[in-house]
């Protein structure tokens, strides 16, 4: 197969990884990025380039996430190798993790164990020193003290203010959210900031060829744990293995079912945003139910 990226950016990958690259191999599965493998005389390596306004700003922050979970030191994140950018062209390296062809039936366990101790990582606030993204959409991670209003105004509104000025939503839905947020503090009793992966569906962890759980492209901060489970069962849900070792390495408070909806409204609007109208039907019926 050619290789396909530009000579410039070639030039940069092989200073960055000492290393002569031989070819370049194409690797799905990503909603964003182009995405390769980089095969060089000293191995294989992973490799993602994007060209869009915010390309180096996504890639930077997506490195500052990787290290942030790799200092907890309790699941697998492939190691941060290097980022450039040459022109619009952005680009991140990283340590290639070979993926298991099955998932044997221990990974579940162990990867709800690790997630659980990911999530006894803390903070005295919620939030982060730095803003990110979530798929390409920025995020807002400005410091609270207080989770519910973390919630509605770094996570909820920055999405409805989006969604509003394209047209996916209007004035109705507006006074459904702001009947919503009158529901939150009820729903949601405190909980310590946890450090969480931010965006984790079935596209972002990996069981490597040794059953080792890794988590990639992450949306980090300290936030309500709840966040990850909410989107991990957004579409189908992780096996139940997954969910009963995170409840026995680390318990949930009462009421989770009740806060799944109004978590995945998250979710839900990043994906109204990112892919258009036909997440509308999702987002109003979780609207509809506290309105
Ligand atoms: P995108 O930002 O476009 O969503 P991802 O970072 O999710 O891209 O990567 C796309 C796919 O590539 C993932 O679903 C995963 O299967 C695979 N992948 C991600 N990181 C690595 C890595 N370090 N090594 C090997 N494969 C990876």
């Amino acid at each position: 197969m050619p290789i396909d990226i530009s000579p410039a950016i070639l030039d940069q990958c092989t200073d960055i990884l000492d290393a002569e690259v031989l070819n370049t191999r194409y690797i799905g599965g990503g909603d964003i990025n182009v995405a390769r493998i980089l095969e060089t005389n000293k191995g294989r390596f992973f490799f993602k380039m994007n060209s869009g306004k915010d390309a180096f700003s996504m890639f930077a922050a997506e490195s500052m996430g990787l290290k942030l979970m790799a200092k907890a030191n309790v699941i697998g994140v492939p190691k941060v190798l290097g980022l450039g950018q040459n022109g619009q062209q952005a680009f991140l390296l990283l340590e290639f993790i070979e993926k298991a062809e099955h998932i044997p039936d221990d990974f579940w366990e162990s990867f709800g164990q690790q997630l659980a101790a990911l999530h006894k990582n803390t903070s005295d606030q919620f939030g982060l020193d730095h803003n990110n993204f979530i798929g390409s959409l920025p995020q807002v991670n400005d410091r609270r003290n207080d989770w519910v209003s973390f919630y509605i105004e770094c996570r909820l509104e920055p999405q409805v203010k989006m969604a509003c000025d394209s047209k996916l939503l209007h004035r109705t839905h507006l006074h459904q959210f702001e009947s919503l947020y009158r529901y939150l503090p009820e729903l949601m009793p405190p909980e310590a900031p946890a450090l969480i992966h931010g965006d984790l569906w079935s596209g972002n962890f990996m069981c490597s060829i040794k059953a080792r759980p890794y988590l990639v492209d992450p949306a980090v901060c300290y936030a309500h744990r709840e966040m990850d489970l909410a989107m991990s069962k957004l579409f189908g849900g992780f096996d139940r293995r997954f969910y009963l070792a995170y409840e026995e390495a680390f318990p949930l408070q009462p009421g989770f079912g009740q806060r799944l909806k109004p978590f995945q409204l998250y979710y839900l609007m990043v994906h109204l945003n990112l892919f258009g109208s036909s997440y509308l039907n999702s987002v109003s019926e979780i609207l509809n139910h506290y309105s």
